[in-house]
């Protein structure tokens, strides 16, 4: 029995199998191959999806762009509010899939539906908030405006760790300006987008004007989407590492560019904060999908009065943390992505304990068994025995482990650890903590825990991040700008900045 049987999907039609290209699911596209998505909890084959032809993809959004771009805006508003609709009524279903070939828990899972679906409700009425401008003029009889037009055909790639929420906030606001989209999304993660799409496509998305490639060979789907004429503009959210990557590509078309890259967010904890509010914060920002977010805490920085107070209370809530499958109930962290992801994690520990690290506290993982972790609907008395031998879990569980006497020189402070390990690091002023802060190639989210005023407008004005969360750590919503600087990339995701990046200004001079 495939794992696509035991989803217990009250619309089975959500689980699509092959790419979506020019208003087809894609028979025609299946000489590029197949290839399987795995449940990162039990390393099972949930089901194969067929590959699609980027070309061809690429061809029918230019194709449909003309017309698309002439819609009005209120024609685009409904198509987005019907496809916010859908969302929400197909929310425990699509939470499923999510889970299923992500790992995270299914609460998290439905928490990010409901966020994905946000975004396409911000956008629709965005859509109808697109304005020109008409301008002073200084020569008799001249009259002097600004179009804003859509950027025209969009390549969006998007990562594994919200395979939901970074689709609709990319494809809504392109749909809301009027440029049609090829979307690549991870290849570990194309079912959700899949789901998504099919859903749009429910809701009267126009033929071309949503195109799903899925594709192992990302980097060769990357490379067409940034260097064929067709394509206008470039989005993307994922590792810093492949953003450079794709500047590099789309600089031949000088292509418009959003990048949505990795971070290594500090916490600063001063000797002032409200403690029990810091760790409920900062265990909210750390280990939520298992510590893979680039918004997620990756360096703790604690004042050294207080350092002893803190790590014992972070210890305390970190011991409560349960890890497991993401179909079984209460369990706070999912597996790891992958094998890799599990190694890539281990590596900065260990790296970290031999340069001095001190292991304060690891926790555990499910221990490979005869797993129950068949989602709603059936119990594992329902399952066959053999399928039980088979539903033993995966080696994707990382235990929660907080490590203390951590360097700004260590490897794990450098890097984005994307995975349940907090490291948590001593200053003694306020300078040094900026400093520390800032000493980082990246800068996406910041959060700050103190109860100075005159500290919280000095660090605000001083970090160098794209979103700073003052004694909270709740700091993304679809109302909100998501963005970075530095190496986290440039381009602002949801708001009413978002919208921006898909459209372009068009100076009349009208003598
Ligand atoms: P992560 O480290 O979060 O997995 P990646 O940057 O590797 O981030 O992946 C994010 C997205 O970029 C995924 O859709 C992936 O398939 C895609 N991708 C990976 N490598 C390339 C590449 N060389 N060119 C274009 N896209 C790529």
């Amino acid at each position: 029995m495939s794992q696509t049987q035991l989803l217990s999907l009250n619309n089975p039609a959500l689980l699509r199998q092959h790419s979506f290209v020019a208003g087809e699911w894609g028979e025609a596209d299946s000489k590029e191959g197949m290839f399987a998505v795995y449940n990162p909890a039990t390393g099972q084959q949930i089901t194969t999806v067929a590959q699609g032809d980027v070309v061809k993809a690429i061809d029918a959004a230019a194709k449909a762009q003309v017309g698309f771009a002439r819609t009005t805006a209120i024609e685009r508003a409904a198509f987005l509010s019907r496809w916010h609709q859908l969302v929400l009524a197909n929310l425990p279903d699509l939470a499923q899939i999510l889970t299923a070939e992500q790992g995270k828990p299914l609460s998290e899972a439905e928490a990010e539906i409901r966020y994905a679906a946000s975004f396409i409700e911000w956008f629709a009425g965005e859509a109808m908030r697109v304005q020109g401008d008409v301008l002073a003029t200084t020569v008799p009889g001249q009259r002097l405006l600004n179009l804003k037009q859509p950027v025209g055909v969009v390549g969006a790639i998007t990562p594994w760790n919200f395979p939901a929420a970074m689709v609709t906030r990319k494809l809504a606001p392109a749909f809301a300006a009027g440029c049609t989209v090829v979307l690549k999304p991870s290849e570990l993660t194309p079912l959700t987008a899949l789901a998504l799409a099919f859903l749009a496509e429910q809701a009267g998305c126009g033929k071309g004007v949503l195109n799903v490639v899925c594709h192992q060979d990302a980097a060769r789907v990357g490379q067409t989407l940034c260097t064929h004429d067709a394509v206008a503009k470039i989005t993307f959210t994922g590792s810093t590492v492949v953003g450079k990557q794709l500047m590099q590509q789309a600089s031949s078309g000088l292509k418009r560019l959003s990048l949505e890259l990795g971070g290594n967010a500090p916490a600063i904890v001063f000797a002032d904060a409200d403690l029990d509010q810091a760790v409920a914060a900062i265990m909210a920002a750390k280990f939520r999908n298992a510590g893979q977010t680039c918004i997620c805490v990756n360096r703790i920085l604690v004042e050294a009065s207080i350092a002893e107070v803190f790590n014992k209370r972070l210890e305390d809530a970190m011991k409560t943390l349960q890890v497991g499958p993401g179909f079984e109930p209460n369990h706070h962290i999912g597996p790891l992505i992958s094998p890799q992801a599990v190694s890539k994690v281990d590596a900065l520990v260990q790296s970290a304990i031999a340069e001095g690290a001190v292991v304060r506290f690891r926790g555990q993982v499910p221990a490979k068994r005869c797993a129950e972790i068949s989602p709603a609907g059936l119990s594992s008395a329902d399952l066959p025995p053999a399928e039980l031998a088979s539903a033993d879990l995966s080696a994707n569980f990382y235990p929660p482990t907080l490590l203390t006497h951590i360097k700004q020189s260590m490897a794990i402070s450098q890097q984005e650890i994307f995975g349940p390990v907090a490291a948590v690091q001593t200053f003694v002023t306020d300078a040094e903590a900026l400093a520390l802060a800032n000493e980082v190639k990246t800068g996406l989210a910041g959060y700050l825990f103190t109860r100075d005023q005159a500290r919280i407008w000095h660090f605000s004005e001083q970090l160098q991040v794209g979103m700073l969360g003052i004694n909270a750590s709740a700091i993304s919503q679809a109302h909100i700008p998501f963005g970075g600087v530095k190496e986290s990339g440039f381009g602002r995701e949801g708001s009413s900045y978002g919208i921006a990046e898909y459209l372009q200004i068009k100076h009349l001079c009208w003598g």
